[in-house]
């Protein structure tokens, strides 16, 4: 697609969406780029999709866009960590870093989702309607449009956008995030109360296959121990049973595993790696004590290396002069300079490394005490499905074998297992939150 071709139709109104791979790709120099910016602006391209690069039609996106066009893929890939880093804080403060929904807008001033005064009192309208358990998802998307409430890029309501508003959190004031639960601090359209009447309405309504596909909660976790074929379930007597598939020829596993069973197992493991909300807020204030040290820290070794820059610049300089004036031959010029360029060239490289490392282990680090205390909440609300994920991600190679779960602990989780099963008292700060060159697996 020719580029000139591409923005006259956009401008004519007939596309309002540009998807790219890379925006380096979109833009082959700064004028286009430039070109492509200014109609985000006016409001003509509502939206880029590049599957190698996060943008949001605010004025941080548009200028991180800008960058993009105009910089090298190195220049790209920091910002987009900066802004990671950015969501997350966002996210920390209550604040949804996405689209708002159906009901709600984007505020460009406070970059906050704000009520959208002709749309949320139906949206209000529709849990309410709902809820009575009188109403299909097609009557209600029906309501929605015979009251002409278009969605946020002004397309017609579908059904799947009905059910998308009947099961979003956004609504009472919480949200989502990575799977994670977070309160909101926008202004709710509904109680959480009518949220759940309207969840437990749609649950029940619920199509049969999808029940029966939910109901075992730890398919996908475990493989067999004898052959490595995976691990199904069935349901015997109002019992749920996992065992081997056996779908890879001989195996030796003849035991099925009842599912409560299973879940005493990994309640033991999540209780190993769990740390409680009291103790997270105490390691937190920790790192973040850390967080101020290591900042100073970085500030004046960085200084100090600057310094010594500048004087092996001088010495260069001198060394110049000195060759210049032929008081240094060639030869012994080309040894000295070379000495000192690359003394020159470390320095700037542990510059580089003090600059954009120094302080990147906290973000994970902090992810990784939350994560423990993931575990926490875990074994009081029994969520199978999030312990399944959360399994996932701090272990490895799941098996079961003769009734048992076994997997290993992946790096620091399998340190917090050991330093847990030989005290049973509070965990103090641990050491592992200040080992900067820890792998800190999923969560890094
Ligand atoms: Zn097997």
């Amino acid at each position: 697609m020719k580029f000139a071709e591409m923005l006259s139709l956009i401008e004519k109104g007939k596309a309002d969406g540009i998807i790219s791979w890379h925006p380096d790709r979109l833009a082959r120099n700064s004028v286009d780029g430039g070109k492509i910016i200014h109609f985000v602006d006016r409001g003509l391209i509502k939206s880029l999709k590049f599957p190698t690069f996060w943008f949001e039609p605010t004025p941080q996106g548009l200028f991180m866009l800008s960058i993009a066009f105009g910089q090298s893929k190195y220049f790209v890939d920091s910002l987009r960590e900066n802004v990671k880093r950015g969501l997350r804080q966002k996210i920390r403060r209550g604040e949804w870093p996405g689209k708002a929904p159906i009901g709600y807008i984007n505020d460009r001033n406070t970059r906050k989702i704000i009520l959208n005064k002709k749309k949320y009192s139906y949206i209000k309208k529709v849990f309410e309607m709902y809820a009575t358990g009188k109403y299909t998802l097609l009557q209600i998307r029906n309501f929605l449009r015979e009251k002409g409430v278009l969605s946020n890029t002004n397309k017609p309501i579908s059904i799947s956008m009905t059910q998308n508003i009947l099961t979003n959190h956004l609504y009472y004031g919480a949200m989502i995030y990575k799977g994670e639960y977070h309160l909101a601090t926008h202004e709710p359209i509904i109680s959480k109360k009518l949220f759940d009447k309207v969840q437990e309405v749609m649950k029940n309504r619920g199509r049969v296959h999808e029940i029966k596909k939910h109901n075992f909660s730890f398919l996908g976790l475990m493989k067999c121990a004898s052959c490595g074929a995976s691990i199904t379930a069935e349901k015997q007597k109002g019992h749920h049973y996992y065992r081997c598939t056996k779908k890879k020829g001989l195996c030796q596993e003849k035991h099925f595993l009842r599912e409560e069973n299973l879940l005493e197992q990994i309640k033991t493991y999540l209780q190993k790696v769990s740390l409680s909300s009291q103790d997270t807020e105490k390691v937190l204030f920790e790192l973040d004590k850390e967080k101020e040290q290591a900042k100073e820290q970085t500030k004046t070794t960085v200084q100090n290396l600057k310094i010594q820059l500048k004087e092996i610049e001088t010495k260069l300089e001198k060394l110049l002069d000195l060759h210049l004036e032929d008081n240094l031959s060639t030869e012994e010029y080309s040894v000295k300079k070379q000495k000192f360029l690359t003394e020159k060239l470390e320095i700037q490289e542990r510059i580089n490394d003090f600059e954009q490392k120094g302080l990147s282990w906290l973000e994970p680090a902090r992810e990784f005490v939350l994560s423990l205390n993931q575990a926490t909440k875990l074994l009081s609300s029994e969520n199978k499905e999030e312990m399944k994920t959360f399994l996932k991600n701090i272990g490895s190679n799941h098996i079961l074998q003769n009734r048992q779960l076994i997997f290993s602990l992946k790096i620091p989780y399998d340190l917090v297992a050991e330093q847990s099963e030989a005290t049973t008292n509070l965990l103090t700060f641990p050491k592992w939150c200040a080992h900067q060159d820890l792998n800190l697996g999923p969560f890094a």
